[in-house]
């Protein structure tokens, strides 16, 4: 027994042997804040590449960002048939919507690969063929809505619009409007509280409806009284005059509205990054981060931008498109072996975002098995729906080689269902990935908001997700299951 030289009056006790035990035997988790109190500042320097990351708001922008920063790093274009040498970066894009980038390892791939994955497309109001219409003096564009979102969480906030026109010469045109102070803004309107009796009735599903997310963009009429359609016509001439679009452009074109804020420090100790589309840019940023500090690794890396998960990774740039079994094809051809034997040999970190435990909702988590923030990526060894349906759900084998490796590299994490069973479920792109025979688990920072136009994380889950990755990349264990 030893006395604090600190004040007299408190002795600190040698543990007893019940201590002791619960320290080797029991779980004990806490707070990244708790355990590394200098983690804040650390994190929140990654978090400023982050922030700017975060202002590409589609998988079309996310891809336009990230090809420059891959050639700036020393990546060039993937070229089929070509043997790499090991260090080598090299790329490859699908459909100006998707990328894979690689870093080439030590071994040939026929000894497996190490795969991460994460999607950057994000909930979002996408124009419909024929959008713009005009009503009681007013001019709209009608909007579909992409991925699961509360719809009534869209009206009301500043939007701004995004995408890609095939105009009928055959060039395009990029519009991106709506964000910077000198551009207009657009938003969907909502009913006043006075007259909204029966609106408040309504169940939340159903307060604002699909057909209701119409954007307001133009109030004036176009200066000729025998025109039809005149506040109509004004708008689609600014549209016309801007960027050549005319309305049947609209045929060939993807536009969409996405919520017009920047992301940005939250809170007074700016511990948390609040902006939209966290889901799954997030997890993005940490892979491309990650993939980029890895330099001549054991295993060659595969990090995957992916498109459509959110609609359930369909289409040509969904994770359910031959293209990336085709890559690495490619690359087991180039090498002389058989892509079935790379895929087997590889591992995968399904990288998306888990929700974090929300007091204010407390009631659909499980106290125990669910994420916080601040505690690090949140693993998931199962999602799904009900009795696990829909789910990838990892090995005890495949668990103990991923926790061993983040364990060796001093990674911190936590395990998380999404909340309690049979009160909803969701569900990733793992089971795209483990339909090839690549063990695969699902891994991710916990947000707050998740879907909502505003979403939030914390800066030292983000950092360490990035860790978690780099560990996996870095790490020269072959898979022993
Ligand atoms: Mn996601
Ligand atoms: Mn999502």
């Amino acid at each position: 027994m030893k006395y604090d030289t600190d004040n007299s009056d408190v002795m600190t006790e040698e543990k007893t042997p019940g201590q002791l035990l619960a320290e080797d035997i029991l779980m004990d988790p806490k707070s990244l804040g708790e355990t590394d109190n200098g983690l804040l500042e650390r994190a929140s320097e990654f978090c400023e590449g982050y922030k700017a990351f975060l202002a590409n708001k589609t998988e079309r922008e996310v891809v336009e960002y990230t090809v420059p920063i891959l050639q700036a790093n020393g990546y060039t274009e993937y070229v089929p048939g070509k043997v790499y040498a090991p260090g080598d970066k090299f790329y490859k894009v699908n459909r100006a919507k998707t990328i894979i980038m690689c870093t080439k390892g030590r071994r040939p791939v026929s000894e497996g690969i190490r795969v991460a994955v994460a999607h950057i497309d994000s909930p979002r109001l996408d124009f419909k063929p024929h959008p713009v219409f005009e009503d009681s003096g007013m001019a709209y564009f009608k909007t579909h809505y992409y991925g699961g979102i509360k719809k009534y969480q869209w009206t009301t906030i500043p939007l701004s619009i995004r995408g890609l026109v095939k105009l009928r010469d055959g060039s395009s045109v990029t519009v991106r409007i709506g964000e910077d102070e000198d551009e207009p803004s657009f938003c969907i309107t909502d009913l006043l509280p006075h007259l909204a009796q029966n609106q408040m009735r309504k169940t939340a599903s159903e307060v604002v409806e699909g057909e209701q997310l119409n954007i307001l963009i133009g109030s004036w009429p176009f200066d000729d009284e025998k025109a039809k359609s005149r506040i109509k016509l004004a708008v689609m001439k600014v549209l016309f005059d801007t960027y050549g679009i005319r309305e049947g452009d609209f045929e060939s074109a993807e536009l969409c509205a996405v919520p017009a804020f920047k992301a940005r420090d939250m809170g007074l100790d700016r511990s948390m990054v609040a902006g939209y589309g966290q889901d799954d840019s997030v997890c993005a940023y940490a892979q491309l981060m990650a993939e980029l500090d890895t330099k001549e690794p054991e295993f060659t890396t595969m990090t995957i931008f992916a498109d459509k998960e959110e609609t359930g990774s369909d289409g040509v740039t969904g994770m359910r498109s031959f293209f990336f079994r085709d890559f690495v094809e490619d690359l087991a051809q180039a090498e002389g072996c058989e892509v079935r034997h790379v895929l087997q040999r590889s591992v995968c970190l399904s990288c998306d975002v888990g929700s974090a435990y929300d007091p204010a909702f407390g009631e659909v988590y499980e106290r125990t098995n669910c994420a916080y923030i601040n505690h690090g990526p949140i693993i998931s060894k199962y999602d799904g729906a009900r009795g696990k349906y829909s789910t990838n759900d990892a090995s005890a084998e495949m668990m103990g080689y991923l926790l061993g490796i983040l364990r060796e590299a001093d990674v911190t994490w936590q395990m998380g269902e999404l909340g309690k069973i049979d009160i909803g479920g969701g569900g990733t792109i793992a089971s795209e990935i483990s339909v090839h025979n690549i063990d695969t688990v699902d891994i991710g920072v916990p947000v707050l908001s998740m879907h909502a136009p505003v979403e939030v994380t914390a800066k030292a889950d983000v950092y360490m997700l990035y860790r978690a990755i780099l560990a996996v990349y870095n790490c020269d264990r072959p898979k022993d299951f």
